[in-house]
């Protein structure tokens, strides 16, 4: 099977994501899309919400599309999750799969400072949307397959200053989400 691997920090999950997993299975024959919320993001100090609490959002965000799943892989380690250590670990436990890394062009753009890039292009395969406001570049060496999407402002630091402002964010998260949210008094100061 071709799985696509959906990384990020989902804090809180919103339609980008959900649109760059079902446009890249569709483009690139993926079976199935596993959402990897990252534990300790690297890059990100200040992540607000639970790992819990994250993880049930992307549970909430993706549970009407019978082909997408949510992995809790990162938060079985103790420190940082770097993405070539849950690659590694995910091709070991599933040595069968055929994984690709979907993400945005704001990381693809970055994806040569992760942790053991020149390793990780070894490793696996990307499909890479764009983002706007930002360049789409291919680092040298990196297998890299476009995916394409409309074009969509929409981010989670976005979401959470509307939720703090007293805004509407109802259809820029899946409708579960907006809900827990609320529930959870997330993002209000
Ligand atoms: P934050 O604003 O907190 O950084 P985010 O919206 O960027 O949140 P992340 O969890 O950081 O979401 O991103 C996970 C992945 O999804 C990254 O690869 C990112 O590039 C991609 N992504 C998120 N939103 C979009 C979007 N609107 N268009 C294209 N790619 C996106
Ligand atoms: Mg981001």
């Amino acid at each position: 099977m071709k799985i696509g691997l959906m990384g990020g920090t989902f804090d809180p999950p919103h339609i980008g994501h959900l649109l760059i997993a079902e446009q890249a299975k569709e483009q690139l024959g993926l079976d199935e899309v596993w959402f990897l919320p990252a534990k300790l993001p690297p890059h990100k100090q200040s992540t607000i919400t639970s790992a819990t609490k994250r993880l049930q959002l992307v549970q909430a965000a993706i549970q009407s599309n019978e082909a997408f799943f949510v992995s809790d892989i990162e938060f079985e380690r103790e420190a940082k999750s770097y993405t070539f250590d849950t690659i590694r670990e995910l091709k070991s436990r599933y040595p069968e799969q055929d994984f690709f890394f979907l993400l945005g062009a704001d990381s693809l753009v970055n994806l040569d400072t992760w942790y053991r890039a020149e390793e990780l292009y070894e490793e696996i395969r990307f499909g890479a949307v764009a983002r706007p406001g930002n360049q789409y570049l291919i680092p040298e060496g990196a297998r890299v397959t476009a995916v394409d999407m409309p074009l969509l402002e929409v981010s989670s630091t976005d979401i959470r200053q509307r939720v703090a402002r007293g805004r509407s964010i109802r259809y820029l998260v899946p409708e579960p989400v907006r809900q827990l949210i609320e529930e959870w008094k997330l993002y209000a100061t």
